[in-house]
């Protein structure tokens, strides 16, 4: 089997201090953070900007403070977001997409969150779409729903996203479809030839779904963005997470990758 490709995301943008005491808030939290668990065996950071109070915000100045900082210590993937919290037109959250990440996430549908709307109408997605194929952006196509997986399929047919894609399976997000292994078995099978996937599985069915996505041949996401506790009541922090997946991996016979080799995967171009 193809080594393991963990993403890890260290802040999301709804999860605080209060909710997490291990969260990174500023661009040199982050940043350390995302050092610890690249050595740990991540080899994806999948990256979200926060302001001053801690709120959200789709400043580039933050993602690029953030880039900087992490890229001084590792080589560790730049993913950056462009989801439906921090911001609402396509020029605020696509505003990230003109630094050049190696990667930024594409939701490719519009469902639920637990408290708003997970927003993402055709022509914002493929005006981002055109954005990342403008700079050079391999997208991570988030995918809450079989819809948005069939509509991602649906652009490529028609050049708007380009192949191979590679795919992150979203459950148990409240208000989406939810993590249970028949609707991710179901996903899996829909797929599309030749495309790498993933699978982040948000809350309290994060490891099992996690150890069925590394047990299939998919990637792992995890972080706190993801699943705050290692069990009921132990807060989580990045770190562990990274570290209970790699045990996990190598239980089931799958190294983590390196950065290098996760670029060769996902078929980004080398670093240097
Ligand atoms: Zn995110």
């Amino acid at each position: 089997m193809d080594k393991l490709i963990i993403t890890v995301a260290p802040t999301g943008n709804v999860p605080t201090r209060k909710t997490s005491p291990y969260l990174p808030v500023t661009p040199e939290e982050v940043a350390d953070d995302l050092f610890r668990c690249y050595k740990a065996g991540a080899s994806v950071a999948h990256i979200h900007a926060r302001d001053e109070q801690g709120k959200p915000s789709a400043d580039p100045d933050l993602f690029q403070a953030i880039r900087e900082l992490t890229r001084d210590k590792c080589d560790i993937i730049i993913q950056f977001s462009t989801g439906a919290r921090a911001g609402k037109s396509a020029d605020e959250r696509g505003a990230c997409i003109a630094l050049r990440p190696e990667m930024a996430s594409l939701s490719t549908g519009s469902t639920n969150f637990a408290r708003s709307v997970n927003y993402n109408p055709p022509e914002l997605i493929k005006d981002l779409a055109g954005r990342m194929t403008k700079h050079g952006v391999k997208p991570e196509i988030e995918v809450f729903d079989l819809s948005a997986l069939e509509y991602a399929i649906y652009l490529a047919g028609r050049g708007i996203l380009e192949e191979p894609m590679h795919i992150n399976l979203v459950l148990g997000v409240p208000g989406s479809l939810s993590g249970s292994p028949r609707n991710l078995f179901f996903l899996v099978e829909s797929l599309p030839a030749g495309c790498t996937w993933s699978v982040t599985s948000i809350g309290r069915n994060h490891r099992q779904l996690s150890a069925l996505a590394l047990i299939l041949g998919g990637h792992v996401r995890t972080g706190l963005e993801d699943v705050l506790e290692l069990e009921a009541g132990e807060p989580a922090s990045n770190l562990k997470l990274v570290e209970r997946i790699v045990a996990l991996a190598r239980l089931f016979g799958r190294e983590p990758a390196t950065p290098a080799e996760a670029r060769t995967i996902l078929g980004l171009p080398a670093l240097f």
